[in-house]
């Protein structure tokens, strides 16, 4: 698909780029991040996990709603289409968890893979970093909770296995949106929903702890296919939902209304305006309808919340710089 560059202005930086002229295609670059830290701790409650590993920062899979572009600001990158493109890969992440794992301090906590990324897109086929931290964790039976859209979890399945027997895995697949139009178009470089919901399928028959995430819900987006989204992954054999509604934080916002407006012309509005008033009513009777489909089919599911998936707090270790760029579109 031929992608313009086109980003918000950082709001860490002191200046912008305006073309003048054409506006270039934005290509995929990979960049090597040389951290000397694995582990992102989170110290709020909301966010529901204490560590989180990022293997890469930026994500292919370039979902329009995305909170983690915020985060890709603090690189000096921009939250639109830099953070589709520009991909930072952390060829050192195992190494550096087992050395925190090494440390006496170190109490087992649950490592969540990903906060700030998809742990499963397009570049671990070929870097194959998220499949070393999880050889690191059944290594060290430490317990792991995996988000993701990425159908190559798949391929790691030999070693959910290992985790289930020594530690604990649990794998959330994300789905917001059944229609598959809808997904093409805001997630345009995920799988569809129909193969993430194959994947549930396919964990959950290796007896996989996997569940289902609609989040974010976008009110006026798909929301009457609901029901058939909990039938559906109830039927894969998922074993549990979330919901969370759409947040628009900046500069979340600006990526999020400049594709919505090309994807969907005749919605946008509509579409943000049930953002910007918070609808209550609305989201009531959405919030009744996932608990009732969620009983009727048998599904365990959490109480109703505001999409905080992708959001875990930046702190100062996020503002380091990464250093060389390696490779452009090279890989596949
Ligand atoms: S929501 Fe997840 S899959 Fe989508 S771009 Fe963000 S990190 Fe990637």
């Amino acid at each position: 698909m031929r992608r313009l560059v086109s980003n918000p202005p950082n709001s860490w930086r002191t200046s912008e780029v305006e073309y003048l002229d054409e506006i270039p295609e934005a290509h995929r670059e990979v960049f090597e991040d040389a951290t000397r830290t694995i582990l992102s701790k989170n110290d709020e409650a909301v966010v529901g996990f204490s560590y989180g590993v990022n293997p890469y920062r930026g994500c292919e899979h370039a979902c329009a709603y995305c909170e983690a572009r915020r985060r890709h600001e603090l690189l000096g990158f921009g939250a639109g289409t830099d953070f589709d493109t520009k991909i930072v890969v952390k060829p050192n992440a195992a190494a550096l968890l087992r050395e925190a794992f090494e440390a006496r301090s170190w109490q087992g906590d649950v490592i969540v893979m990903s906060g700030a990324t998809d742990c499963y897109q397009p570049l671990e086929a070929a870097y194959r970093i998220t499949r070393q931290c999880l050889e690191v964790c059944a290594e060290y039976r430490n317990p792991v909770a995996i988000i993701t859209k990425g159908a190559l979890i798949e391929r790691d399945l030999d070693l959910l296995l290992q985790l289930r027997e020594r530690a604990r895995i649990t794998v959330t697949i994300s789905i917001p949106f059944w229609d598959a139009d809808v997904a093409r178009k805001l997630e345009p470089g995920a799988p569809t929903p129909a193969r993430r919901m194959r994947t549930i399928e396919r964990l959950a028959a290796s007896d996989i702890d996997v569940g289902l995430a609609m989040s974010p819900l976008v009110i006026g987006l798909g929301e009457e296919r609901l029901a058939d989204l909990i039938t559906a992954a109830a039927s894969a054999g998922a074993r549990r939902a979330t919901l969370g509604f759409l947040r628009l934080p900046s500069p979340v916002d600006a990526v999020f209304a400049e594709r919505l407006a090309i994807a969907f012309p005749g919605r946008a509005s509509r579409v943000l305006a049930h953002v910007a008033e918070d609808a209550q009513p609305v989201k009531a009777m959405i919030a009744a309808i996932y608990l009732a489909t969620c009983r009727r089919v048998g599904l365990p599911c959490a109480p109703v919340g505001d999409d905080r998936s992708n959001t875990p707090p930046a702190g100062p270790r996020e503002l380091r710089t990464f250093t060389r760029p390696t490779r452009q579109g090279s890989l596949f």
